[in-house]
């Protein structure tokens, strides 16, 4: 199996052994595990989320550290809300995040000959029988959380006739809801999960693996710890709503005949803030329009934070980060906005993006002189070369660097003033040109001549340093779109107070910028590339982009501007 590496973070020193890992190192100490194998068991049934990455990154995580595998399971029982695309999709996901499951992907429904013959077993030996009683009437007599059930009528009915009517559910002679194979196990027990569960429903769906084979489905309850058991799981790692079935877990599989038995762990959901991760309340948002897809740059999909330009280290470090516990609280996102900031500081290539241009003119630059300025990718990282940009008479800054006048603290452009071009000369403002309205349209500068890299002869020094692109000539640049993305939702946790959830997106999670300037170069970017511009922030190219027409979205801001909010 694959090892991520961890990115390097000053706050990542090595973290304790959490609660599973304690239980892990007890059982092989007692020889009660061989090898350690995990499992992650996603329902193909939508698209991952940061809370999955959570589960895989303990999955993966637990078996990387125990030197045992991982296993990849499609936990494929509800042929109806289940499809092949969603089981392309969670691969990509999977492997984009950098783990690699050990040998080939398996799927629950390829255990359903295995499971049938199993529940033959269990019904043989009085632990399960088919229940006439309608859905209403199940519902009815399985009693409340105060009150306990009442016995099936057809709860005493013999094995043989079980027998013959769970085959006859399996042939197609029933309709969809006449019957059920349950567990016989106590209708008063105080788990709820445990007043004889369905362990088999009729279903009229085919199957996207196992096509119009099956017209019976087994249950997830019934399903997950037998082929844990078959797969040869050791530790089955499961979120703490879970917990309650533990017992029936357990009560599954100590009836079969298995030479070992995997044990169930639970730990807390991962609830990220500012967001929603139920696949329910996801969809309603693809659904209503609120965004535009499952890859949506502002989801908590990992199709989506990848369209972001999020990195699957910053995702590892992230969940490294908020540890593994029995706490289900509200994790707080800007830890892994942190993680991502650390990993983009580090690795990002720089460039310059100038979001709202004003045309500069250097007045003492010779007409048609270009020249070639070698700027570095990175400035810390020499491996990552230098790029070329061509300093020519006319060039874009930014609106925002440029006032009049201005007092000491501005150190930006002001008339009769100096600043550094990023990389570049020095230069000084004498003039704005201004239209009708009083709308600076050009402003007029002189550069100082022999300042590439050096203070100016005269000893005036500028006030500060911004960033600029060429207007005209070779490298001139291209003209483009910025997406600017926030966090989807202005509320910590939306619809927690049973108010609908809705009401809490964030009106201005999305702005576009039009007719932004990018540096040449960034024509060739490709979806997931990061950069950093250069005072604008981490943005990497969408899957809109086209050389001609740049489209890049916005990963993350330079500073965390949510601090200052609250
Ligand atoms: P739903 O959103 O419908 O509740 P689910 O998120 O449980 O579905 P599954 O496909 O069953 O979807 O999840 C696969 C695995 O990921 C399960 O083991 C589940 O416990 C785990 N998982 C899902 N959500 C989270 C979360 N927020 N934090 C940690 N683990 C999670
Ligand atoms: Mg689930």
């Amino acid at each position: 199996m694959s090892s991520p590496s961890s990115p390097a973070s000053p706050s990542s020193a090595p973290a304790p052994a959490n609660f599973i890992e304690v239980i892990i190192e007890e059982d092989l100490a007692a020889k009660r595990v061989g090898q350690v194998v995990t499992r992650f068991p996603p329902e193909p049934n939508g698209y991952l989320h940061l809370g999955h990455a959570k589960s895989i990154a303990v999955n993966f995580g637990l078996a990387e550290k125990f030197n045992g595998i991982c296993r990849l399971r499609f936990d494929d029982t509800n042929p109806e809300k289940e499809s092949a695309e969603y089981i392309r999709a969670i691969q990509e996901d999977i492997k984009w995040l950098g783990y690699k499951w050990e040998g080939e992907a398996r799927f629950a429904s390829s255990y359903f000959q295995q499971l049938y013959e199993w529940a033959l077993h269990l019904i043989e030996n009085g632990h399960a029988y088919v229940c006439e009683l309608s859905p209403d009437e199940a519902r009815d007599y399985r009693g409340t959380l105060t009150e306990p059930g009442r016995n099936s009528p057809w709860r005493d009915r013999p094995a043989a006739e079980s027998l013959d009517l769970f085959q006859k559910m399996k042939a197609g002679e029933f309709a969809e809801g006449s019957r059920a194979l349950r567990a016989k196990i106590d209708m008063a027990s105080p788990n709820m999960n445990m007043r004889d569960p369905v362990m088999y429903r009729i279903r009229d769906a085919a199957h996207h693996q196992t096509g119009a084979a099956w017209r019976i489905y087994p249950t997830y309850d019934y399903a997950h710890g037998q082929g844990d058991a078959i797969e040869g799981v050791s530790h089955s790692v499961c979120t703490l709503e879970f917990e309650d079935h533990r017992p029936l877990y357990d009560w599954f599989l100590e009836r079969l005949p298995l030479k070992q038995r995997p044990r169930q762990c639970e730990f807390g959901r991962l609830n990220p803030g500012y967001t929603v991760t139920s696949k329910r309340r996801l969809r309603q948002l693809v659904e209503e329009g609120a965004v535009a897809g499952w890859d949506d740059p502002r989801m908590p999909t990992l199709s989506g934070l990848r369209r972001r330009g999020c990195t699957p280290a910053a995702i590892r470090r992230f969940c490294e980060m908020i540890g593994t516990t029995k706490s289900d609280g509200v994790v707080d996102i800007a830890m892994l906005e942190h993680a991502l900031r650390d990993d983009l500081n580090k690795n990002a290539p720089r460039a310059f993006c100038v979001t709202e241009p004003l045309r500069v003119v250097l007045t003492n630059w010779p007409e048609g002189h270009e020249e070639r300025i070698e700027a570095p990718a990175h400035p810390e990282r020499d491996e990552l070369g230098t790029r070329g940009l061509r300093c020519a008479r006319e060039l874009w800054i930014e609106r925002e660097d440029f006032r009049e006048e201005a007092n000491k603290k501005y150190k930006r452009l002001t008339l009769g003033r100096r600043v550094r071009l990023r990389n570049g000369y020095i230069i000084e403002a004498s003039g704005a040109v201004k239209d009708a309205d009083g709308r600076i349209v050009e402003l007029r500068c002189r550069f100082i001549p022999d300042t590439l890299g050096k203070d100016p002869a005269d000893g005036i020094k500028p006030r500060g340093v911004i960033h600029w692109l060429p207007a005209i000539g070779e490298g001139a640049a291209v003209p483009g779109e910025l997406r600017l993305y926030d966090r989807l939702f202005l509320h910590e946790s939306p619809g927690a107070g049973g108010e609908d959830f809705m009401q809490h997106l964030n009106p201005d999670s999305l702005i576009v910028k039009r007719g932004c300037m990018f540096e040449p170069g960034l024509a060739q970017a490709k979806p997931g590339q990061p950069f950093q511009f250069e005072r604008v922030g981490y943005f990497t190219a969408d899957p809109d982009h086209r050389p001609e027409a740049p489209v890049f979205n916005r990963t993350i801001s330079l500073r965390d501007g949510w601090k200052d909010r609250s």
